[in-house]
């Protein structure tokens, strides 16, 4: 075994700092620090990750797949060290050498190959499967540039291309011998009766793998990203003529593939390069998968019981026919049993009932790009109509477009939605026809990591979680149900307060460094962080904002209780309309906080590229949590559990895990309001229901009028006339008819915040029935209900 000692740490981070990094101590800058601290930790991760994989292979456990275009992991530093139990040893071995160890941290570039919810919650999984003893690899693409890079000029959004890959990322470890051919396009020939693809074009899959260490360092499994290679390197004929560029032309033709991340998952994207992806990324693992599942000796009929593949969404549901083509092309097993091999494989994570996230791809593109798939599809979809006779309106392949959703789920042996009424809408509307058919729908409430989400982000709260209760609750969340108790007492309660009150003034002074506005700690921190979208309205929170505004000025000598709204959040790039929500909460931002009638009774802040590393210091210092989507369209959201968790009292919709956060907490410990999922439909057949409730609410009239007037844009006094007619007029999110019940929710925050002692126990409570929400009891239940697998531990 490794020695775990705090010299022979230091004595690592010097001989790496000297060897790997050919850099003198004197000279060394933090970037030369933090890389050999990093490869200093990652030795000491190396040998439980062989461990597990040894004992995987020897015991011929089941193992786990999970395929995702995304994985949203932020920084690995601080996490590994922890999960290490190494943390304080690290921070005390870096004083020693004159280096302060947050700095050190903070130098790490985030990892952001994701977009939001989808990406975390594939990198929550990996962390839990590790801390469970849940034998796992996940299968992504190694983006060269992630997600953009958000700043604004004027108040706009503007993006550049993020590259968190021209540094050296120490976590990974390259294998040119792990790489696949990819094949696309091309055409279909029949030899001896059968059909063989001929593909137009190959390009190399190559993996890259990171070591994903669980909790206190019993496991570790992998994270394999695949990069993109040229099959032929280099065109020597065209270089040695003198054309550079064309000679160059396949390598980077090829590396197209894995350059960038699509910057929006909430869409579906209609391009050749986005379905090239998604099956570059499925082939390479499956390809994988076999190669692996071969080396163990065993039978392919036997796969389903040796392999469980989860596909993270639609974006990899080409698996089913890739893995039937496989078996069948590959392999010599017939059709049918192919089938029948990967559906009980295979299982179908469904992440959203937005129309407009609903992948279907034109025959044309699809046949071009994937031939031999668009037959196999056919295929299934043939037998599926001549076995089951559905709907004549349900199936694979409608009006010449092949359904990623209806193809996922009949390919797999489970289909599951994300939190309780997410799976309830999945089977009563996206899915009715097919789960009479064939009942496989189940739930699966997302959840988060406490690990990166309590105990590293919020170490003053997890510090005196652990006083109090003792250790263990990091892996056994339900334990902090024990807190409860001491909520009742005021001295917990006062160490609780200044637990928060310490995260909060250190956010005031990032927010001066980073935004230049001056926040007061005793203010109510009210946050909304999350992708920008209409569904997630934060055009109601804005509305919410101005009438306080209106309301401060009116009435300047009332007895406010301070607030700072906190947003944070990114729009994708052609996303107009979430720009324009953008470009107006920071309009807002700039007239209110510069109004000497207001002061700190009401302040905005905004700061720039929102990502994991910006939530790992927002939530911990936030005192209201804002989750108020229209009902029915946020499937879980995964950031409500993250702020309940920290204690943070939820202001929400009854929607996805809002739902089962209000179960857990009770109602005295959550801000309900609006409408429900039922009646945001019946609501919605009023053509006039926008209309109605603004002339039924005199504040919502003097917002609109505000913003129409121009008040927040005065050099362009017409820059919001489109969103306010669009509020007025179409309003498809409802946020005119929530908008007094959210106002008056509001309120109720106010008065709950006034009164401390009230105001802290709802907070504790929050954090002390959060257990739930641990990504670990959704992987145990993936384990148990989907996969079949039990830990290895
Ligand atoms: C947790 C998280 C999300 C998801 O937030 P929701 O509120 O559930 O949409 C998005 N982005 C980042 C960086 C996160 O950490």
């Amino acid at each position: 075994m490794r020695d775990l000692s705090e010299p022979q740490l230091k004595q690592d981070i010097l001989r790496h700092l000297t060897y790997t990094l050919g850099k003198d101590a004197a000279h060394a800058s933090t970037y030369d620090w933090r890389m050999a601290l990093s490869f200093a930790i990652r030795d000491r991760i190396v040998e439980p990750w062989f461990a597990s994989t040894r004992k995987t292979w020897d015991t011929g456990h089941k193992r786990v797949y999970y395929l995702s275009m995304e994985f949203l992991i932020g920084r690995l530093l601080e996490d590994a060290t922890i999960n290490l139990g190494l943390r304080d040893m690290a921070e005390q071995v870096m004083a020693e050498l004159g280096q302060d160890f947050r700095t050190i941290v903070e130098d790490e570039p985030d990892a952001a190959l994701g977009n939001g919810g989808l990406g975390r919650l594939a990198a929550c999984f990996m962390e839990s499967m590790a801390t469970v003893g849940c034998p796992a690899y996940g299968y992504g693409i190694r983006y060269e540039h992630g997600l953009f890079r958000q700043r604004f000029e004027g108040g706009r959004q503007v993006e550049s291309p993020e590259d968190w890959l021209t540094q050296r990322h120490p976590w990974e470890f390259e294998r040119p011998e792990a790489a696949y051919t990819i094949p696309f396009k091309g055409h279909l020939e029949t030899r001896d009766g059968r059909d063989v693809w001929v593909p137009g074009e190959t390009v190399l899959a190559e993996a890259y793998d990171t070591p994903v260490i669980g909790w206190q360092g019993k496991w570790a499994n992998t994270l394999r990203l695949w990069g993109a290679k040229p099959t032929t390197l280099f065109d020597l004929d065209r270089f040695n003529r003198g054309d550079y560029a064309a000679a160059a032309a396949p390598e980077t033709l090829a590396r197209t593939l894995s350059r960038v991340l699509y910057p929006d998952d909430t869409t579906y994207q209609g391009k050749e390069l986005r379905l090239k992806q998604e099956f570059f990324l499925t082939s390479a693992a499956l390809q994988d998968i076999l190669r692996r599942f071969k080396a163990g000796g065993f039978m392919l009929r036997d796969l389903p019981k040796h392999v469980a593949i989860q596909m993270n969404d639609t974006h990899p549901a080409i698996a089913g026919p890739e893995l039937i083509r496989l078996l069948v092309d590959e392999n010599g097993m017939e059709f049918m049993e192919a089938m029948e091999v990967a559906r009980a494989c295979l299982g179908y994570t469904n992440h959203t009932l937005l129309p407009e996230a609903l992948e279907r791809w034109a025959t044309f593109t699809f046949g071009n790009v994937l031939p031999r798939h668009m037959q196999i599809i056919e295929r299934i979809d043939h037998w599926h109509r001549d076995t089951y006779h559905p709907p004549h309106w349900v199936g694979i392949v409608k009006h010449h477009e092949v359904r990623m959703g209806e193809l996922a789920f009949i390919m797999s042996h489970k289909v599951n939605g994300v939190s309780a009424l997410h799976s309830d809408l999945v089977k009563k509307n996206l899915f009715a026809e097919l789960d009479g058919l064939h009942p496989r729908i189940i739930n699966q409430t997302n959840g988060v990591t406490p690990r990166r989400w309590l105990k590293m982000c919020n170490r003053p709260l997890a510090g005196l979680i652990t006083d109090t209760i003792g250790e263990g609750w990091e892996a056994d969340l339900d334990r902090l149900r024990e807190l409860e108790p001491h909520a009742k007492k005021s001295a917990f309660l006062a160490d609780f307060d200044a637990a928060k009150r310490a995260n909060k003034v250190a956010l005031a002074g990032w927010i001066k460094e980073h935004c230049g506005v001056t926040v007061s700690a005793d203010a109510l921190f009210d946050v909304q962080v999350k992708r920008i979208h209409e569904y997630k309205r934060q055009l109601l929170n804005i509305l919410e904002t101005i009438a306080r505004y209106h309301d401060i000025k009116a009435d300047p000598k009332k007895d406010w209780v301070p607030r700072v709204k906190i947003f944070g959040g990114k729009a994708a790039p052609g996303y107009a309309v979430a720009k324009e929500i953008i470009h107006l909460i920071n309009d807002v931002a700039a007239v209110v906080n510069s109004d000497p009638d207001v002061g700190d009774r009401l302040k905005v802040v905004y700061p720039e590229n929102y990502n994991v590393s910006m939530a790992e210091r927002l939530i911990p210092a936030a005192d209201l949590s804002e989750q108020i989507s229209t009902a029915g369209k946020e499937a879980s959201g995964t950031g409500n559990m993250k702020f309940m968790m920290n204690g943070a009292p939820t202001i929400g919709t009854l929607d996805g895990a809002n739902v089962e956060i209000l179960q857990e907490v009770g109602d005295e410990n959550f801000f309900l309001f609006g409408l429900t999922a039922e009646e945001v439909m019946k609501r919605r057949q009023n053509p006039d229901h926008a209309r109605d409730a603004i002339t039924a609410s005199q504040p919502l009239q003097d917002v609109l009028q505000m913003i129409a007037e121009g008040r927040f844009s005065p050099s362009e006094p017409g820059r919001y006339h489109e969103l306010v007619h669009r509020v007025w007029h179409h309003d498809y999110f409802l946020v005119a008819s929530d908008f007094d019940a959210y106002r008056e929710a509001q309120a109720q925050v106010d008065t709950a915040y006034a009164d401390r002692k009230r105001w802290l126990r709802m907070a504790a409570l929050n954090t002390a029935r959060s257990g739930f929400f641990s990504s670990d009891r959704t992987i145990r239940g993936y384990m148990a209900d989907v996969w079949d697998v039990k830990s290895a531990l």
